[in-house]
C-alpha cells in the first residue's frame, strides 16, 4: 500500500498490474499477427429453422499466437480497434471470407451468403466502399453473396455518414445485417433510415428465453418489428432444442448457435456444407 496524504491508503492489486502487462504484451504481438500469418477464420452456419438448411455462414476471426495460444476475440478485437490494426486485419477478413465463399461455389456446394463483421474503425476509412468493391472483383465473388454485419454503435457514431455508406453498399447488392440488436442505444426510428436486410437478436435475450417472460416479450417484439419493417430476423446463441422450438413457435425464421454448430475451421465448415443435403 502506498500512503497518500494522511489517512488515505491506496491499495494496489497485483493482479490488476499483471492484467495490464498482459494486455500490453498481447497488443504488441497483435501488431505482427497479420504478417506472421497467425490469423484465421472460423465459420458458423445460420440456419432456416423450418427447413434446417444452412442459408449463411458467419466468418469469425481467430488469432493463434505461438506464445499466447488462442486469444479470445473479445480480448484482441477491442485492442485491434484501439490501435487501428483492425483496419488491415478487417481487410484480410473480407478478402479471406469472400475467397472462401467463391471456393465453396466453385466446388458446387449450396450457394450461401458469407457474413462478415465490420468494425467502427473500418467504417471511418474513406475508401471502405472501394476496398470492398476491389475485394469482390479480385475474388470474383458476386456482391449478392456477401453480407456485412454492423452494430448499432457503427451507425450511431455518424448517422449521416453511415447512411451514405450503407446506401452505397446496398446499391451494389451487398446485404446488411444489424448485429447484437437490442443491446445498443439507437432509436428505433433510425432503423427505417438504414437499408438493413437482417436483424440479429443478441444472445443475451436468447439464452434464458424459456424461463424469462421479459426476454420472451422483448424477442416477440423484435420479431414483430422485423416483420413490420420487412426484415429477416436471426436469433443468435441458440444452444438448446427447447429454445429453438420456442423461437420456431413465435415465428423467428433463422437461428445461429451451438445447437446447430459451433464456429468451425474452413475444412470442417466445408464438410458441413458437403454433407448438407443429407440433413
Ligand atoms: P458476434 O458478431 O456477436 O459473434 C457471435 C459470437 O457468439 C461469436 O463469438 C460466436 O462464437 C458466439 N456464439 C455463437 N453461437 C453461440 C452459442 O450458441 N453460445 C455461445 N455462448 N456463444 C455463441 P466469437 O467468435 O468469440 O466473437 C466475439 C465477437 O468478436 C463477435 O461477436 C464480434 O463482435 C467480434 N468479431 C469476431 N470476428 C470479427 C471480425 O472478423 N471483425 C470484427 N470487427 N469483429 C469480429
Ligand atoms: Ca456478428
Ligand atoms: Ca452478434
Ligand atoms: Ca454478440
Amino acid at each position: 500500500a502506498k500512503q497518500q496524504g494522511r489517512n488515505n491508503y491506496q491499495y494496489y492489486d497485483p493482479t490488476i498490474n499483471s492484467q495490464v502487462n498482459n494486455l500490453l504484451k498481447i497488443e504488441n504481438l497483435l501488431h505482427s499477427a497479420l504478417k506472421q500469418e497467425e490469423l484465421l477464420l472460423f465459420y458458423q452456419p445460420i440456419v432456416n429453422v423450418m427447413t434446417g438448411k444452412i442459408v449463411k455462414m458467419e466468418a469469425l476471426l481467430r488469432w493463434q499466437n505461438p506464445q499466447l495460444g488462442f486469444v479470445s476475440p473479445q480480448i484482441f478485437i477491442p485492442l485491434a480497434e484501439e490501435n487501428g490494426t483492425i483496419v488491415p486485419i478487417g481487410e484480410w477478413v473480407l478478402q479471406t471470407a469472400c475467397a472462401q465463399n467463391k471456393l465453396w461455389q466453385e466446388m458446387g456446394l449450396l450457394a450461401i451468403k458469407i457474413s462478415v463483421n465490420l468494425s467502427v474503425r473500418q467504417f471511418q476509412q474513406p475508401n471502405l466502399v472501394t476496398t470492398i468493391i476491389n475485394i469482390l472483383e479480385q475474388t470474383q465473388l458476386s456482391p449478392f453473396y456477401l453480407e456485412l454485419e454492423i452494430t448499432e454503435s457503427v451507425t450511431m457514431r455518424d448517422v449521416e455518414l453511415a447512411k451514405t455508406i450503407l446506401t452505397e453498399l446496398n446499391k451494389i447488392e451487398i446485404t446488411l445485417s444489424m448485429d447484437d440488436f437490442g443491446t445498443g442505444y439507437s432509436s428505433l426510428g433510425y432503423l427505417k433510415q438504414f437499408p438493413f436486410h437482417t436483424l440479429k437478436i443478441d444472445r443475451s435475450f436468447i439464452k434464458d428465453l424459456t424461463t424469462s417472460s421479459q426476454d420472451l416479450a422483448i424477442v416477440n417484439a423484435i420479431i414483430a418489428l422485423g416483420k413490420g419493417l420487412n426484415l429477416t430476423v436471426v436469433a443468435e446463441g441458440v444452444e438448446t432444442e427447447e429454445i429453438k422450438n420456442l423461437l420456431k413457435n413465435i415465428g423467428c425464421e433463422y437461428i445461429q448457435g451451438y445447437l446447430f454448430s459451433k464456429p468451425l475451421p474452413a475444412a470442417e465448415a466445408t464438410k458441413l456444407l458437403e454433407n448438407h443435403h443429407l440433413i
